[in-house]
């Protein structure tokens, strides 16, 4: 089989919203196109423009190639090969960064382009089954445009999810810092309202997680908040500091009361080394896209399981990122959670809109999944009316 051609879409919805915080309104959509009428899809979270630049600009010398121009004509059914063939020829643009995420689309798509020619499920290429099935967290982020609305429109969201039959949920509790939501700036103090008001609706048995954001900038501000947090029962806090402070992550990990989970921004297994090996974060977190795609987050999987540390991957996009995070949880026992917002529970009408006939929860569990490849569909009207360029 031969790559014939790579198209990408770049979409965006209707009303982009510059001050938000949630990077599921644009997205990048690469078709790996084949001689054998056999089409991969894949998707990644990184600006669209700038993985579209990077997959279709022409190489000027043999350290600087397009990630395109490397793979026409070349064998889809070999992901590992072309993932080392598209890192050293882009070597001089890429290693990280937006390069990288650009070749985790582009080996998404040459997964699902390898499970349908097998008529398998990608999982089924990739490893041995879990033993048990794959548990989605809800992720949630409240509304509003002050302190008590922001709070109580959490808590609404946290109760929605438990109804819906999720048995965990993280919290996005990010008043400060450089993702604070809608111009609030509250202190610490108020973000632990928050925690207690939502466990509080919750209860003690729902599996609660926060997401603060990279708000502080100090590890001592940082532990006199978590240190509060004790009695919350907090399975992991995500991204309490700044990403590139591996030495204040250390300190968390061996002085917070809780495990310190980071990763949704880390490119390639080197990236994740530095995390777990000086950041010491107990739970990994990584995109599927934007870690390199599925090679490069299988690897991964696997550094964590030598280190002993659990996966809980990152998913923000649509439904085609969030099938190949449960592809990769399906060969990860140490995996006991992925990120999974039901299209019902989001804002983004990209999320609703853009893929067909992806996994459902059944039981607050997702069964594996079963169709050849990724096993989505793109629904083409949406594909159409989201298109930009
Ligand atoms: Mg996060």
């Amino acid at each position: 089989m031969k790559i014939t051609d790579v198209e990408c879409h770049i979409l965006l919805v209707p009303e982009v919203d510059k001050d938000a915080t949630s990077s599921a309104q644009d997205d990048i959509v690469v078709l790996i196109h084949t001689d054998e009428g056999i089409t991969g899809i894949g998707e990644t979270d990184v600006s669209p423009q700038i993985a579209k630049a990077a997959i279709e600009t022409p190489g000027t010398h043999t350290m600087g190639l397009g990630l395109k121009e490397m793979l026409l004509g070349e064998n889809p059914l070999e992901p590992q090969r072309l993932w080392e063939k598209l890192y050293t020829g882009s070597a001089m643009n890429g290693r990280r960064g937006a390069v990288i995420c650009a070749m985790g689309a582009l080996d998404m798509a040459l997964w699902d382009i390898c499970g349908k020619a097998a008529g398998k499920p990608c999982w089924q290429l990739m490893g041995e089954a879990r033993p048990d099935p794959i548990t989605p967290y809800a992720s949630l982020q409240p509304t509003g445009r002050s302190f008590e609305e922001y709070r109580d429109s959490l808590v609404a969201w946290a109760v929605r999810a438990k109804e819906f039959g999720f048995t965990a949920g993280k919290m996005e509790v990010t008043l400060s810092g450089p993702y604070h939501h809608s111009g609030l700036n509250e202190p610490d103090e108020r973000m632990t309202e928050v925690v207690a008001a939502c466990r509080a609706a919750v209860g003690p048995e729902f599996v609660m997680m926060v997401d603060v954001q990279y708000t502080w900038d100090d590890v001592d501000v940082a532990l006199r908040t978590l240190n509060d947090w004790r009695e919350f029962d907090i399975y992991f806090v995500e991204t309490p500091l700044q990403i590139d402070n591996l030495e204040g992550y250390a300190r968390l990990h061996h002085e917070a009361p809780m495990p310190i989970a980071a990763g949704e921004w880390q490119n390639t297994r080197f990236e994740f080394a530095d995390l777990m090996d000086i950041g010491l974060v107990d739970v990994a977190q990584p995109d599927v896209g934007r870690v390199g795609g599925l090679t490069e987050a299988l690897r991964v999987c696997q550094m964590a399981a030598e280190r002993n540390r659990r996966i809980v991957p990152h998913c923000w996009k649509t439904g085609i990122g969030i099938a190949a995070s449960a592809h990769l949880a399906a060969v990860t026992p140490h995996c006991p959670y992925i990120e999974f917002l039901p299209a019902r529970l989001c804002d983004s009408l990209l999320r609703k809109e853009l893929v067909e006939d992806e996994l459902q929860i059944e039981g607050g569990v997702l069964p594996l999944p079963k169709k050849p490849g990724l096993g989505i569909e793109l629904n083409a009207a949406a594909l159409g009316r989201f298109k930009v360029s």
